[in-house]
């Protein structure tokens, strides 16, 4: 029998085992570039879990070789141009009226940095099980989940200086990482292997690859266990300790960086993410 508790959008999938929900990426010929619908689909899932009673933990994952690669610059999928439903109460990024910087900075602040946010807020424990690559938006994804688990094979990256910007537009990276180590990660825009990250104290586990899935299970179990208002209290009580350490507030500024530096690369290059193809990159 079909069990409803699962269910496939047409870039994800959503599978419920015990109490555990596997939220799944599923672009992976596309090594799970988020396009809007994508992430849109995601925050559908969340929601679902979320009013389930019965889960009690969430595990965002990715299908295929990686976690994810970033933000969708240019598949075939690519839906920049495309009307979507809002998640937060932002106006319509396509609407006739917005020119200039006005049209990114609504669609980003609803779907990049508004989702993001929504996710950290998650009531229950949730986790991010990374293999292959994490790339800047995939970064994002990891960095709103409160634990992260990468199998030793898996590397970390944030390469968007090249790109013309101060950074992605959800960025806690001080937040997450020491801070030489995040000033390096950024700067020199290289690759941090899951064994560095795990050293580095960015994530909880570095596992080989084919004990990802049973580590992240396992974890995911202990966490079950736990009584979910307890839970919910320490969850609120974490976040309100990174707020008062000014983590969404910098980051608002952070953001609005983020789109002088797109406004720029407009201006100067006629593209978002200056530097690069404009023929390739829409949204940066
Ligand atoms: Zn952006």
């Amino acid at each position: 029998m079909l069990d409803t508790r699962n269910g496939q959008g047409q870039f994800t999938l959503y599978e419920v085992r015990g109490n555990v929900a596997w939220v799944r990426m599923n672009r992976p010929q596309y090594a799970n570039t988020q396009n809007y619908r994508m992430l849109d689909e995601l925050d559908g899932w969340f929601r679902k879990a979320v009013e389930d009673d019965e889960v009690r933990v969430i595990v965002l994952a990715g299908e295929g070789k990686h976690f994810s690669s970033g933000h969708d610059l240019g598949t075939p999928d690519c839906d920049n141009d495309m009307e979507r439903e809002r998640k937060g109460l932002w106006d319509n990024h396509l609407s006739k009226d917005k020119g200039g910087a006005e049209r990114q900075y609504t669609i980003e602040q609803d779907v990049y940095l508004g989702l993001c946010r929504r996710w950290q807020d998650i009531p229950k424990p949730t986790i991010a099980m990374v293999q292959g690559a994490c790339i800047a938006g995939g970064l994002m994804l990891a960095f709103s989940c409160d634990l992260v688990v990468a199998s030793d094979d898996a590397f970390f990256q944030d390469p968007v200086l090249a790109f013309g910007v101060p950074g992605v537009e959800y960025m806690p990276h001080m937040f997450e990482i020491p801070t030489r180590i995040a000033r390096e990660f950024l700067y020199l825009g290289q690759k941090m292997k899951a064994p560095r990250a795990y050293e580095v104290g960015m994530i909880n586990r570095a596992v080989p690859r084919d004990q990802l899935e049973a580590e992240v299970g396992a974890m995911a179990e202990r966490l079950a266990a736990i009584p979910p208002f307890g839970f919910k209290l320490a969850k609120q009580a974490m976040n309100m300790i990174d707020d008062g350490r000014g983590k969404r507030t910098v980051n608002d500024g952070i953001f609005a960086m983020h789109h002088l530096a797109h406004a720029h690369s407009q201006l100067t290059t006629g593209n978002l993410a200056g530097g690069l193809d404009p023929k390739k990159v829409k949204a940066g």
